[in-house]
């Protein structure tokens, strides 16, 4: 059976005590909680050790934003998937629409992170959508299966299993647009017909797709509700408890 995941993606927001304040607030929640999904948080690299610290017990999935597609080495400025792995770091997302139009990123980049991430037991979130331009072109199934193919289809079925896909079109991403309930549910359905093409149903069926692009407490619940969405990747409503609280309650 495959998990259901609510995942915060706090990216470049918080100072160390507004974060710590959040992470404290979460903590508390669980406790008091039982949610029907994972609770996953991405916060910045530099608060990770502080979360991992905290959430001794692993009530709180907690994943870096990025990690370099290299081993080690004379590469300023990255995080490898060693480093996140020795200090208890779940795993990472891979290929967010951020990294990929401000630093470059394309799908055989995230298809070496990945890979990477595997190798040391992490777990890869890799997102991948259509820009506004090619959904408007009518092109968004033909990009999505591309990037889908080139990203993991070079994994092995025992390995592709342990990833967990975000579709989230570009257009959606912090723009308070969101793709309607059926227009998300198409993509997972077709990005989990592509896997089970190539792998077969039983893979296909393992496999968390979720949805992220302006998710809302107001709109969780219907899109959550959709057979082929097994969750969501949030931004913007992940840095309020309130509000990613009425989020994972929208399972
Ligand atoms: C994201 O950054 O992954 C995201 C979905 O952002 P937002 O929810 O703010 O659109």
């Amino acid at each position: 059976m495959r998990k259901n995941i609510v995942a915060g993606n706090w990216k470049m927001n918080k100072n160390v005590t507004e974060a710590q304040d959040l992470m404290f607030q979460l903590l508390e929640y669980k406790r008091n909680h039982t949610p029907n999904c994972k609770v996953w948080i991405a916060p910045p690299s530099l608060y990770l050790m502080m979360a991992k610290d905290l959430y001794e017990q692993n009530e709180i999935g907690v994943f870096s934003q990025d990690m370099s597609e290299h081993e080690s080495g004379a590469y300023t400025g990255e995080t490898s998937a060693d480093m996140l792995e020795s200090i208890g770091v779940n795993g990472s997302l891979i290929g967010h629409s951020e990294r990929r139009l401000y630093h470059g990123e394309t799908d055989s980049h995230c298809n070496r992170k990945i890979k990477l991430a595997l190798d040391k037991g992490l777990t890869p979130i890799y997102c991948n959508g259509e820009t506004l331009d090619q959904r408007k072109s009518g092109q968004h199934l033909e990009v999505v299966k591309n990037q889908t193919e080139v990203a993991l289809f070079t994994l092995s079925a025992d390995e592709i299993k342990k990833v967990v896909i975000a579709y989230e079109p570009v257009w959606a991403i912090g723009t308070g647009e969101t793709a309607s309930p059926e227009q998300a549910q198409e993509i997972h359905a077709h990005i989990r017909n592509l896997i089970a093409n190539k792998y077969g149903n039983e893979v296909a069926d393992e496999i968390s797709i979720l949805y992220g692009g302006s998710v809302k407490p107001d709109n969780a619940k219907e899109i959550f509700s959709q057979p082929d969405i097994d969750g969501g990747l949030i931004g913007g409503a992940a840095l309020k408890m309130a509000d990613f609280a009425q989020i994972i309650e929208g399972f």
